[in-house]
């Protein structure tokens, strides 16, 4: 667990599902690249330097032994000072190698501990939302509505049954894990978890168009108190007004009648994160496509949040000439990398430099975006 973390929307990051490398020992982390937001992973650089030394690839569950750290999983307790805590920052929580005793116990820490808010952002949105809200065939795990999926007879499962079941499991854990630290208590007498937990974000990557397409509509479909979308690095164009289902906003106001029943259960989507990629083999995010969701953000009245430009950044704050890609303004990249010289650039085009992260900054368009959202009671 860092005690700190250099992302910039949060103060710390929990890191307790680890990897050890059979051969030499070595402790770091594990996952497997699940999309092409996952290239350039600096999760995965960090372990290949300073962890266990293999890359982020399914070929070497064999070579590794994964393991939740106990004495990790408990830290947050430990903590009185309320933070941001970024779950899972070096993999992804829910990720197939990971079992759901793991997240179970995961849960039941941050139920114990509603002084901290605790992000968790995957990749895997099906896996989350089958965690707290499974639908489909209990036999084949199928998501269809209407059988034939499998050869077994076909049951659904019910969305409030397994939603209860699921809030039964995280209320024991907790309530496990509390009696074992205060030997004599009865956790029973203050812990009630009601799901979705106040102190808890729930989020998903979505880096262009058909990532977002993909996995917006299983977030909007999950129970939680706050969701979000971390677009970073963005890679594409994204229309939020254009996810299916109706949009990521549409969705919010026309379910908002049937899911407020519980006073935290808020629906759409909450807060939008976007940033651009850094690392030595970053890829340039187009000026437009964050604009665009800076735009779409203020128009449905969510909070922004822009991270980073990355290694990348437009040609308007300074006079520049070196590694640089063309730019449209309709949101495409014309042309490969080139080494360009800035009096080279001809209009409509302009042009996108290799400025490095700390230079590039978080100003957009002169604007630092700095946003969070409320959880409403
Ligand atoms: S899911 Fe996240 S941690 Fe895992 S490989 Fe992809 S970017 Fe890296």
């Amino acid at each position: 667990m860092a005690d700190r973390s250099a992302i910039e929307w949060t103060d710390a990051s929990w890191n307790c599902i680890r990897a050890r490398n059979k051969k030499t020992g070595k402790v770091g982390w594990h996952c497997e690249h699940a999309t092409t937001g996952c290239i350039n992973c600096y999760a995965e650089g960090f372990n290949k330097r300073l962890g266990t030394g293999l890359p982020f690839k399914p070929g070497h569950r064999d070579d590794i032994e994964i393991f939740l750290d106990e004495e990790m999983l408990l830290q947050p307790l430990r903590w009185k000072k309320p933070r941001m805590i970024f779950v899972c920052s070096m993999t992804d929580l829910f990720a197939d190698f990971v079992p759901d005793e793991w997240i179970d116990k995961m849960f039941a820490v941050m139920a114990l501990c509603p002084q901290h808010t605790f992000p968790v952002l995957t990749k895997r949105a099906r896996r989350m939302r089958d965690y707290f809200a499974p639908t489909g065939c209990v036999n084949c795990g199928d998501g269809q509505l209407e059988g034939g999926c499998c050869d077994e007879p076909y049951v659904l499962r019910g969305d409030k049954d397994s939603e209860a079941f699921r809030d039964a499991l995280i209320e024991g854990a907790a309530q496990a894990l509390y009696a074992k630290l205060h030997p004599g208590e009865d956790p029973s007498l203050w812990l009630a978890v009601h799901a979705p937990l106040p102190n808890v974000w729930l989020g998903v990557s979505a880096e262009r168009q058909p990532e977002a397409d993909e996995r917006i509509p299983e977030l909007l479909a999950t129970p939680a108190a706050i969701r979000f979308i971390s677009a970073e690095p963005l890679l594409g164009p994204i229309d939020l007004l254009r996810i299916p289902g109706g949009g990521a906003f549409k969705m919010a106001t026309s379910t908002i009648g049937a899911a407020t029943n519980t006073g935290w259960h808020q629906v759409g989507l909450h807060w939008v994160i976007a940033g651009g990629e850094s690392g030595p083999a970053a890829r340039p995010m187009h000026p437009e496509w964050a604009r665009s969701l800076r735009d779409s953000c203020a128009a449905a009245g969510v909070p922004f949040f822009f991270k980073q430009w990355g290694e990348w950044a437009p040609d308007d704050f300074s006079n520049h000439s070196g590694r640089a890609a063309w730019l449209s303004p309709d949101g495409t990249l014309l042309d490969d990398v080139l080494e360009i010289d800035k009096s080279d650039c001809k209009k409509p085009c302009y042009l996108i430099f290799r400025y490095g992260k700390k230079a590039a900054g978080r100003f957009l368009d002169g604007v630092e975006h700095n946003r969070f959202p409320k959880v409403q009671g």
